[in-house]
């Protein structure tokens, strides 16, 4: 069986219209011999009637602590409505086709609510559809634990659903459909001269989708590389090839461009504590123990005998002011950063990166906080008010608009 598995995000299902152009590119697959298998997220963004952050704030606004049980029970709602309307739309154009959800696609996951990882995929339900011509249009983010509680994947985890379906049924490719035209040097909303790139490495798109270019869930690039399964991120409105992800090793792909993209991750909060007794480098070890043993990330570390900073998570702002409040730490906190990354397979072993990087920032008055780099990417921490302005001297700097 030649199966491949289409993905389409909220962006676009929320329209009837939009909807008829993802009916479309199901039937051309079809029409090539192919035997999609069709993963859906919730329709639209926030403000959309049945979008993610619409269903959460509906319950928010009842009573603003959700349960992480109750809140994933009703996450889950907007894939399967999803689902539900498409296998409608493509019935209306002759095909046959039955909605599952994440449970009955066979989708088996731990209790981690709100973040569950897939611990197993037993696609025997989709392959018996498949087989009888029917297409499987499956709710995207969602699964089930063994003892039957509905979780979902993490935001943006759609993704992971067609790239684990992909694997467990043995595709032969994943076509993500969404409201661009596939991976480009930098998110189009921000930087307007972002170019698309025809290929790209899953390292690199591991990459940026880490550092913030939501494009793609990092997780769902991380599955396909180790399962080699190749990507093509497209434009659901119109039939251009889009982006191919594919094994190109480590290196970037235009070998003479050390960087191949620039995003950025918003809502940093930062902080800096001041150590009571100078050069007390205990104090660093028991916070980052503390917050270590609370499922805290921290990042942007940087260790000084009068000065230990680091960032957090907006999200997780709450937690730590109380966890150091506790603990009688003196501290600043700070929120409104941004975190701005370059990455790049090229720039390993190459010289002059951070230079360029810092002249382009210093050129146009950004002020850097802190930095940290990896071998594939530079990461600077900014204020939220700069972001688009060093994205652009980034993407111009790094070449990137040519
Ligand atoms: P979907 O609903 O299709 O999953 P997402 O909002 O999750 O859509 O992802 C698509 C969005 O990702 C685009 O609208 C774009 O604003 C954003 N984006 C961020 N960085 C990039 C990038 N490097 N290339 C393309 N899109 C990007
Ligand atoms: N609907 C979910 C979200 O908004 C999952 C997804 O879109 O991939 O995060
Ligand atoms: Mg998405």
């Amino acid at each position: 069986m030649k199966i491949i598995v289409q993905k389409f995000g909220g962006t676009s299902l929320d329209t009837a219209e939009k909807r008829g152009l993802a009916v479309e590119h199901i039937k051309s697959a079809k029409e090539l011999g192919y035997l999609p298998v069709v993963v859906v997220s919730a329709m639209g963004r926030a403000g959309k009637p049945y979008a993610t952050d619409t269903l959460i704030e509906i319950a928010e606004e009842a009573c603003f602590n959700i349960n992480p049980r109750e809140k994933d029970l009703l996450m889950s709602c907007g894939e399967i409505i999803s689902a539900v309307v498409m296998v409608q739309s493509l019935q209306k154009t002759g095909l046959a086709a039955t909605a599952l959800t994440g449970a009955q696609a066979g989708i088996i996951t731990n209790d981690n609510f709100g973040e569950a990882e897939i611990t197993k995929v037993d696609p025997m339900r989709i392959v018996r559809y498949l087989k009888e011509g029917i297409i499987p249009v499956l709710a995207g983010f969602q699964g089930i634990t063994a003892d039957g509680e509905i979780t979902t994947l993490g935001r943006g985890g759609s993704d992971t659903t067609a790239s684990v379906v992909a694997a467990a049924i043995d595709a032969l490719y994943i076509e993500i459909y969404t409201d661009v035209e596939g991976v480009m040097t930098a998110d189009p909303n921000l930087v307007e001269n972002a170019r698309i790139l025809d290929k790209v490495s899953y390292n690199e798109v591991c990459e940026l989708a880490y550092q913030g270019a939501r494009v793609i869930h990092p997780r769902a690039a991380e599955i396909a590389m180790k399962e080699n399964i190749p990507i093509k991120i497209k434009s659901n409105f119109n039939k251009n090839s889009g982006t191919l992800i594919h094994n190109q090793g480590l290196r970037g792909i235009k070998g003479n461009r050390p960087v191949t993209g620039v995003t950025s991750r918003r809502n940093i909060a930062f902080i800096k504590i001041s150590p009571q007794k100078p050069a007390e480098y205990a104090t660093g070890l028991i916070v980052f123990k503390i917050l270590a043993s609370h499922g805290i990330s921290v990042d942007f570390i940087n260790i000084h005998p009068e000065v230990i900073s680091f960032v957090v998570e907006a999200r997780n702002s709450e937690k730590v002011k109380q966890l150091l409040e506790k603990y009688d730490f003196v501290f600043e906190f700070n929120d409104g950063y941004v975190k701005v990354s370059v990455v790049g397979g090229g720039m390993t072993g190459r010289p002059g990166v951070m230079a360029r990087l810092v002249e382009a920032l210093n050129q146009e008055e950004i002020e850097i906080y802190q930095t940290t780099d990896s071998h594939t990417t530079i990461s600077c921490l900014i204020r939220i008010e700069q972001e688009k302005e060093s994205l652009n001297a980034l993407h111009k700097a790094f070449k990137l608009d040519l």
